[in-house]
């Protein structure tokens, strides 16, 4: 008989550490072209959220502005661009806000996130809830965690986008897809400290995503995307730099796995859905996937993710057969326009990081970290996306 005691020790962790998804509240409100005008397109966005949100199990503190302790949430304005500031913005627990809009961001991009800053003074004990969210250290070489308020992401007002649930046709680019990469960014891939520590050598160092991937992981050029082509269970990752038109990709285990290297509590086990090929629910195309890789190394049919593609998958796909998993829900956006795209484009983060330093030493605003990106083939110069915002106003 097994003691007791690490039951216990087991029941009272749980006790003493409740987990809790993490709610990605998404703000249209400074989407002034009207991106978002539709249900669909909203719809996908939130889908993505949800999907990324309840994958993970940290506690983020509230930022509660009351008496002495101020504050003001900077952010990139996701459509007109330059900085916007809300005074005292209430971010309730475990709750990240994200601004997102539509922009005309140039021939290559798809998307970029900023990520957000905190301008607080009042308390120390506040200050450092505003910026980092009980988190610990999220600052300079020794951060090991990440706790934003939140971010801003634009989407490229002229890409072809796939709003629907379906997966997207030839020559469209898949909005699901897209938001829930920026949405990685936002929670600190390629845009934290915690991140930028753990790269060297051209590739993020993270022990997750060593384990996952079984060495260093290789980076884009600019450091804060996986290289180009980079596989979790033989598909491409969802934190790769470039995104192909005509497919949709979901969160992998490598993309999870650096996020849990960056402070995040993760729950991988919600990543095993049966949905072999991202289309939304566990059918018999999923089946087919499995046939196709029976019995191979091709981890595109491993359903369960045990690196085995056997009767185990099959077995886990009934038991979630006919599941509604992912973006599957709303209506279609009517069809647009083709308009001619390059056959990959980039996907640009920026992480407006550092805001700690900022108050304290009153240094510059961003970090001016280059994002360059990799340069698919048919695309046009790619710009870093950091831009010099004006010096903010804070108080203290
Ligand atoms: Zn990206």
């Amino acid at each position: 008989m097994r003691s007791s005691l690490p039951v216990l020790g087991l029941v009272v962790f749980l006790i003493a550490q409740p987990c809790h998804a993490i709610t990605i509240q998404i703000d249209y409100t400074y989407d002034t072209p009207g991106f978002f005008a539709t249900q669909a397109s909203r719809d996908r966005m939130s889908a993505a959220a949800v999907t990324l949100g309840d994958l993970l199990e940290d506690h983020l503190d509230a930022i509660s502005p009351t008496g002495t302790d101020s504050w003001s949430a900077g952010f990139f304005h996701p459509s007109q661009g330059g900085l916007q500031t809300i005074p005292n913005l209430v971010v309730p627990e475990d709750t990240v806000i994200v601004y997102v809009g539509g922009r005309s961001l140039g021939g290559s991009k798809l998307a970029e996130t900023n990520v957000g800053l905190a301008f607080a003074s009042g308390s120390p004990e506040f200050q450092e809830t505003a910026n980092s969210r009980g988190q610990g250290v999220t600052v300079g070489a020794g951060a090991s965690d990440f706790g934003p308020w939140g971010a801003s992401i634009s989407f490229s007002t002229t890409a072809s986008w796939n709003f629907e649930a379906a997966l997207p046709a030839a020559g469209q680019y898949d909005f699901y897809s897209a938001a829930l990469h920026e949405l990685g960014h936002a929670l600190g891939f390629g845009t934290s400290d915690a991140w930028v520590t753990r790269v060297a050598n051209q590739a993020f160092q993270g022990a997750d995503s060593v384990a996952e991937f079984g060495a260093p992981v290789p980076l884009s050029a600019g450091g804060d995307h996986w290289a180009s082509g980079t596989t979790s269970f033989g598909s491409q990752a969802a934190m790769n730099a470039t995104i192909v038109s005509g497919l949709r990709r979901a969160l992998s285990p490598l993309d999870l796995a650096a996020l849990s290297d960056i402070g995040w509590q993760v729950d991988v086990s919600g990543l095993s859905t049966g949905d072999l090929n991202f289309d939304g629910l566990v059918d018999i195309s999923d089946l087919v996937k499995v046939a196709d890789a029976w019995l191979t190394p091709n981890l595109q049919g491993d359903a369960n993710h045990d690196r085995r593609v056997d009767i185990g998958d099959v077995t886990f796909i009934a038991e979630n057969w006919l599941n509604v998993v992912g973006p599957r829900q709303g209506s279609g956006l009517s069809s647009q326009p083709a308009v001619p795209e390059p056959s990959a484009i980039v996907l640009v983060a920026c992480g407006l990081v550092g805001s700690l330093a900022f108050y304290h030493r009153g240094a510059g605003f961003c970090r001016k970290r280059r994002v360059t990106g990799a340069r698919v083939p048919g695309a046009k110069h790619f710009e870093p996306c950091c831009q010099v915002l004006p010096r903010a106003d804070h108080k203290g």
